[in-house]
């Protein structure tokens, strides 16, 4: 061998240490003794727990562990910082995120330092990634803070936030968090995970020093109980939690009913596919980022790799051969890309998962490499293969730095293995073909698709989930808009009682009274009128009490039938959005054609003359036909050579229970928007005066509306908004009912962490043009996804 081929062959490694010095000379600073900032004061330190340094299990500082009533104190300084602080400018409330960036920015490297030695993660990754972008975040929000008025007219802020945050990312959750709230006019008390809380103070310490005005921003430290206390303080306006889907799914049932924002970002089990026309070099550099950036500790890692069979066992085969270059070891270290685990209960856990794996007959590859520290949290990188799509590795999120690998045929059994989990964070796709991953990309049902890319992220390009990965968006617009709402609707009073028709729906005593009539209004299923299951029907009275015709009393089965149809019928989704038009125009149009009958029924019901209501029905039907094709997406220009393409996506299968009062428009109302945007219904009609929407069903099937698109159930409106809520083949509901349905619908919906809204009896006029005609209903009815593609050489 020749010197310069013995020189590379025997090339190595030498230290590359980052001092810990002056991020412990920051804690020495403290005592190394932490309280909580709030109202713009460090609180004297209470009970505490230590945060330790994961790659040693050495001790940094004792944290207080937050009391409930320490939430309050700082619930009550952020409710009296409110005041001043949304009333100044947008212009004044942007120089002070700047600030806040800038003092980031110069003393980048101390919290880079101080991240590592608390979390573990390589300084390479905390220095290159996350402290930067956690200045891109507050500036590109500063920007945002002084054109929020301009660019979300008639919106303010929800007032006092509680911000609940993990510890894989401590500060960039924080950023995610802090920015868009403050921007928006809000005030927070944020709590940092048990883990990691030490750059959540160091922030505190630059918000004093910056000379933001006390009370904006309160850190409260702790565990869980304390993110709980936050979760029901009565004086908290909005939650926005980023965590567990199992921690997720207790908060949204533990705000259900009280009016509380909610905004979750979750778990993920993100595919990463690969094409046999992929460039495997680039592809496997990617996954490398993918799946051991942050020891495997990203939601959004790409933990599940799908390779074309074609190719797989090349690219396994070169993957191993990357693996066994991968270095583990002290995160404080540069020339390290596996640092220590969070803590040794992640560690325990994630060797408990691959136990059960191996045992349901996962093979595991570890390369040999270096041997790990003799202390601390380490893992070596793992790749797992032989698994069936049932493995617990497969469906499970881990949450380290151990890949499952699976194989597949066509571009149709990537799609489908792709979107076989109850999670929707992210993708990626790898293929030299634009049109293959173009045309795979929106198939996907998640919020985030990379293109030929991994793990790229911008402060202008909204992150968050499909399905079971939460609801909700962290940057740019749309993480802007979940710290806004309506300023109507924060003062919206609760409905008077007489708006519903005298009788609802009552029952007969004898159901052998009912049988005046000769006919029963039936339901429409799968595009088919359909008896009612349970056999029985249900009478409906005009305001004398006079029977004037029946309908069916839908059970849970209707409610499967109707579901099961609805999502045959999902298609209506990539249907194109002109044609969507063209059938809501041509709905509208029908509609019109029978605007007398349809004004009979009415007044029969309610005994109000009813033309009014038709005309604004039909009126509601044109303008939503008129934004199917307009409520669209955005193209992002990230600080990289990629556009981020915002697609604006159905949700999917969507409830809509509507209220008792204007049987006509209160169901069209609702229908209208969600139609215009792709989701297939399940509607159940007012209770007390369904016959508008049971003769539509005539309407509907002259219109060319598809089989499925649109279904209706009548019944007792509570009981079947119950199934509904349970149902995991819904997707979002919206419900118009007393507050205590509605707190029942927000619970049940945490099964599959559905996307509601509820009307909590508030006095919501669906006749008003000004609010429910525009992006009101749009916003309720989409969830963005950004597809990142790459450009240039
Ligand atoms: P957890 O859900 O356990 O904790 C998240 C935060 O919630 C922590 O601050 C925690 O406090 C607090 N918490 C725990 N229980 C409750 C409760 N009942 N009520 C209110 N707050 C509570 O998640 P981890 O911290 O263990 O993080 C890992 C998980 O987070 C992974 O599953 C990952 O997928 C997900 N995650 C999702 C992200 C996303 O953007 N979608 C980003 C990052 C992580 P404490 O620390 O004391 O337990």
């Amino acid at each position: 061998m020749n010197r310069i081929a013995q020189i590379f062959e025997t090339l190595d490694y030498g230290p590359a240490p980052e001092s810990p010095d002056p991020a412990l000379a920051w804690l020495d600073s403290h005592g190394r003794k932490f309280g909580h900032f709030i109202d713009g004061k460090w609180t004297k330190p209470g009970e505490t727990f230590s945060s330790d340094n994961p790659a040693t299990g050495e001790s940094l500082a004792q944290v207080t562990n937050g009391t409930p009533e320490e939430v309050d104190k700082a619930v009550k300084a952020a409710r009296a910082a409110f005041k001043s602080w949304s009333a100044l400018s947008g212009y004044e409330r942007g120089r002070y995120l700047y600030a806040i960036a800038r003092a980031i920015q110069k003393h980048a490297r101390l919290f880079a330092v101080l991240e590592s030695l608390d979390n573990g993660k390589p300084i390479r990754e905390s220095r290159d990634l996350d402290i930067p972008l956690v200045a891109r975040h507050f500036y590109h929000h500063a920007g945002w803070a002084q054109h929020v008025a301009r660019e979300f007219p008639g919106h303010v802020p929800y007032g006092v936030c509680g911000q609940i945050i993990p510890w894989n990312f401590p500060l960039l959750m924080l950023a995610w968090k802090i920015a868009p709230a403050l921007a928006a006019g809000n005030t927070v008390i944020l709590k940092p995970a048990e883990f990691t809380s030490l750059t959540a103070l160091l922030f505190a310490e630059i918000c004093e020093r910056i000379g933001l005005p006390k009370g904006v921003v309160n850190i409260v430290t702790g565990m869980g109980e304390t993110g709980q206390a936050i979760v029901a303080h009565e004086g908290i306006d909005k939650i926005a939690f980023t965590g567990s889907t199992e921690v997720g799914k207790a908060i949204r049932a533990a705000t259900a009913g009280t009016g509380k924002g909610l905004s979750l970002e979750l778990g993920g089990k993100s595919p990463y596919l690969v094409f046999e026309d992929a460039d495997i070099d680039s592809a496997i550099e990617g996954l490398v980022d993918a799946i051991w950036f942050n020891q495997g500790q990203v939601c959004c890692a790409g933990s599940r790799l799908l390779i074309q069979e074609s190719i797989e066992e090349r690219f396994i085969a070169k993957l191993k051969k990357r693996m066994a270059t991968l270095r583990v070891g002290d995160p404080l270290d540069k020339a390290i890309d596996i640092g220590a685990l969070v803590a040794p209960v992640q560690v325990e856990r994630i060797r408990d998962l691959m136990k059960r794996g191996v045992k349901e007959g996962a093979l595991v590859y570890e390369p040999d490499g270096d041997p790990l520290p003799e202390r601390g949290c380490f893992l070596r990188p793992a790749l797992v293969t032989n698994v069936s799509p049932a493995n617990t590795l497969v469906e499970e999120e881990i949450f380290g730095p151990v890949l499952v690998a699976m194989s597949f045929r066509t571009p149709e059994e990537a799609v489908a293995l792709a979107n076989n989990t109850r999670y929707g964070l992210a993708a990626t796709i790898w293929s030299e073909n634009i049109n293959l991953a173009l045309d795979i990309a929106p198939r996907i049902k998640a919020g985030v698709v990379w293109i030929n890319g991994t793990n790229n992220f911008d402060a202008a390009v909204g992150f968050g989930g499909y399905k079971e990965s939460g609801f909700g968006r962290e940057g740019g617009r749309e993480g802007m808009a979940v710290y806004l709402k309506p300023s109507w609707e924060k003062t919206l009073a609760a409905a008077s009682s007489s708006a519903a028709p005298a009788k609802a729906g009552a029952q007969k005593s004898n159901p052998l009274d009912s049988d005046v009539l000769d006919q029963t209004a039936k339901m429409y299923i799968g595009g088919k009128q359909a008896r009612p299951d349970s056999g029985y029907s249900r009478g409906v009275f005009a305001p004398d009490g006079k029977l004037i015709g029946e309908v069916g009393e839908g059970n849970r089965k209707d409610i499967r039938n109707a579901v099961e149809a609805a999502r045959a019928a999902l298609g209506w989704g990539t249907t194109a959005a002109h044609t969507r038009a063209q059938v809501l125009y041509f709905l509208a149009e029908n509609l019109d054609y029978r605007r007398d009958e349809f004004a009979r029924r009415i007044k029969a019901q309610t005994g109000k003359d009813g033309e009014a209501e038709v005309a604004a029905s039909i009126e509601r039907l044109f303008a939503f036909a008129a934004w199917a094709d307009k409520y669209d997406g955005a193209v992002h220009n990230p600080p990289l050579r990629a556009v981020a393409a915002a697609m604006v996506e159905p949700i999917g299968v969507m409830a809509i229970v509507a209220p008792e009062e204007q049987p006509l428009l209160g169901s069209v109302a609702l229908l209208a928007p969600a139609l215009a945007m792709g989701n297939p219904i399940v509607l159940v009609p007012s209770q007390a005066a369904p016959l508008s929407i049971t003769d539509l069903y005539q309407v509907l099937e002259t219109s060319d509306v598809p089989s499925g698109v649109v279904n209706i159930v009548t019944g007792d409106a509570v009981t079947l908004a119950k199934t509904l809520a349970e149902h995991d083949g819904v997707d979002a509901m919206w419900f118009f009912g007393s507050p205590e349905a509605s707190a029942m619908v927000e619970k049940a919906s945490a099964g599959n962490v559905k996307q509601t809204w509820t009307s909590r009896s508030r006095a919501i006029d669906l006749f008003d043009k000004e609010k429910f005609e525009g992006d009101y209903w749009l916003a309720k009815a989409t969830q963005i996804k950004n597809v990142w593609i790459p450009y240039g050489a």
